[in-house]
């Protein structure tokens, strides 16, 4: 399961960050690309802070847009979509980001 990996990756590096204070809150941001369902996230996160300093933490999760360029008229896409479509009405994009997960703030005590 993908986003159990995920999930113990960000506790590794939220716990060691916090160097033995209380992690509160963490915020990711997760590209619309990374094929990461939030949900399952949540609760694979739940599951891998416990023991560590991350338990308990509320988890807020930030999707962010992915930017592809079409290969018919060069016009750069923002979306949430993968199957999205160029305002000229072509459907090639050239994916420049999207896949990208990353911890944007963590709070602690
Ligand atoms: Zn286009």
């Amino acid at each position: 399961m993908h986003e159990l990996g995920l999930a113990l990756e960000v506790v590794d590096v939220v716990s060691r960050r916090a160097e033995g204070a209380r992690v509160r809150r963490v915020v990711l941001e997760i590209g619309a690309l990374a094929a990461v369902l939030p949900d399952a996230l949540r609760g694979a996160f739940e599951i891998a802070a416990v023991g560590s300093s991350a338990e308990g933490a509320d988890l807020e999760i930030r999707p962010l847009a992915a930017h592809g360029r079409c290969r018919a008229c060069s016009h750069v896409v923002a979306t949430h979509d993968v199957l999205a479509v160029c305002p000229c009405g072509g459907i090639d994009l050239e994916w420049l980001d999207g896949t990208d997960l990353r911890i944007r703030e963590m709070e602690v005590t």
